[in-house]
């Protein structure tokens, strides 16, 4: 199964793509992570990535296609995959499809998470999310018991430097401009798929597993 996560900044793809991985047995691919963990490392990818970041900007699409084009012919893909912040952009769509045709491959479903604007941005300023492994929590509607520690393994939280209001804004426009119309993309191949992204996130995960299988 392979499948695509659409969704803004904080409607809870990551969540979301975490749930599957482990229902099905198939790896996430989050280029968030990607390039977070090479920033994080201060590899060449890193270093090209970071000011983008940070600016709540997009990775230029060569780096991102050259990275999801390698890490998808890896042999833990083969059972399939859950693209978690990948295509971001139309040109990142189209490579993808020429990629996975000349494998001989196709996406099965994209699902778009719809949330309200105002809620994305509640959401985005209060999250935190574990070091350790990568559970997700948030000041007012999913605390952790323990403030600053995952409640699954112990782990210290920390709060991403693109969560402050500013690069959230940012962030959100560039959805709007850039991934949005990848909607309109997979909905004429009939692929997309929608689910309310608001509501508790196991309601959403039985919601989405239902449209996925
Ligand atoms: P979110 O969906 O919360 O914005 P991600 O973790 O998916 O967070 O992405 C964080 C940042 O990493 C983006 O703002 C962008 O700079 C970069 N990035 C991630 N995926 C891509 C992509 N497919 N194309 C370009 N940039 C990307
Ligand atoms: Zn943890």
């Amino acid at each position: 199964m392979r499948l695509i996560l659409l969704g803004p900044p904080g409607s809870g793809k990551g969540t979301q793509a975490n749930l599957l991985q482990d229902k099905f047995n198939i790896p996430k691919i989050s280029t968030g992570d990607i390039l977070r963990a090479a920033v994080k490392d201060n590899t060449d990818l890193g270093k090209q990535a970071k000011r983008f970041m940070e600016q709540g900007e997009l990775v230029p699409d060569e780096i991102v296609i050259g990275l999801i084009k390698e890490r998808i012919v890896a042999p833990d893909c083969e059972a399939g995959y859950i693209l978690d912040g990948f295509p971001r952009t139309i040109l990142q769509a189209e490579k993808l499809e020429e990629t996975l045709a000349a494998m001989d491959q196709e996406i099965d479903s994209v699902v778009d998470l719809e949330v309200d604007p105002e809620e994305l941005l509640v959401r985005l300023i209060g999250r935190s999310t574990c070091k350790n492994c990568g559970a997700m929590f948030h000041q007012t509607s999913h605390p952790p018991k323990v403030a600053g520690v995952c409640d699954e393994c112990g782990g210290e939280l920390y709060q991403r430097p693109d969560d402050n209001e500013e690069t959230i804004v940012k962030r959100l426009e560039v959805y709007n401009k850039e991934t949005a119309p990848l909607k309109d993309f997979y909905r004429e191949q009939g692929k997309l798929k929608s689910v309310q992204g608001c509501g508790g996130m196991g309601d959403i995960f039985s919601k989405l597993c239902d449209l996925v299988t």
